[in-house]
């Protein structure tokens, strides 16, 4: 008796633009053929090529824009493409939800660096060094914040639905980064909350706080703002100088 031949399906799948970033060198900027023992989901057969679903604003299967939790079929042509930042795809399905003003962050355990980056510049940015994935999924599901991560892994996750990838180790960069993909140049509102906590920052009286600045301090400085969490005091001292370059570079076109 001949046993039944068995089914394969075959699909041809093309990253576009900085997604290759991901993929192996040899795969980049082509059609991938890709043979399938069993129906998946886009979802899966994306990130089986190391590209976590957060950084995908749009897949198209034989031209028809489709989500994440669409099955492929033989044959199937896809399209893959980044989260574009000015391309109007408004007619398509745009599969990162948006309006995304008013953002809040949860930074994985290793990005320290820049979570104070950002909170001095404004940002809403829950961080601790020892927070578990399972904390981290929690941030994003129940409290809606975009997950900021350096693990695919973690961003892979089905329960993720807003993160960013970072791709540099250098958290100068990693802020630029977060900044462009967001497009958060003009809403930067630097002396708005705490580096160490993520607190509100207020202005509050030089005499109020006299008792906790140095010497060289009380004298350059009249102006004052305060953690209403943990009453850190800041000041617009050399930092704040290396933060309004930052910004002014980061405002050119
Ligand atoms: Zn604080």
């Amino acid at each position: 008796m001949q046993m039944p031949e068995e089914s394969k399906i075959r699909v041809s799948i093309r990253f576009y633009e900085e997604l290759n970033d991901f993929i192996r060198a040899d795969l980049r900027k082509k059609p991938i053929i890709k043979e399938l023992k069993h129906q998946t989901t886009v979802k899966d057969l994306i990130e089986s090529f190391g590209v976590p679903h957060t950084e995908i604003d749009l897949i198209l299967v034989n031209k028809e824009s489709v989500d994440f939790s669409h099955r492929v079929h033989d044959n199937d042509m896809i399209s893959v493409y980044p989260v574009f930042e000015s391309i109007d795809i408004s007619e398509l399905t745009r599969l990162q939800k948006r309006p995304m003003r008013n953002l809040q962050f949860v930074a994985d355990c290793h990005l320290g660096k820049l979570a104070r980056k950002m909170r001095l510049l404004g940002m809403d940015v829950e961080f601790r060094n020892n927070f578990s994935d399972e904390e981290l999924v929690f941030e994003v599901v129940k409290n809606k914040r975009v997950l900021l991560s350096r693990d695919r892994r973690l961003l892979m996750r089905k329960a993720i639905d807003r993160g960013y990838l970072l791709r540099s180790q250098n958290p100068d960069i990693q802020l630029a980064e977060v900044i462009r993909r967001f497009d958060l140049k003009n809403q930067l509102r630097p002396f708005t909350r705490c580096a160490k906590c993520n607190g509100i920052l207020e202005r509050v009286e030089k005499s109020k706080v006299l008792h906790l600045l140095e010497p060289r301090t009380k004298l350059y400085f009249s102006d004052f703002f305060q953690c209403q969490s943990c009453f850190q005091v800041y000041w617009r001292g050399s930092h704040f100088k290396v933060l309004e370059n930052f910004i002014t570079k980061f405002s050119q076109p």
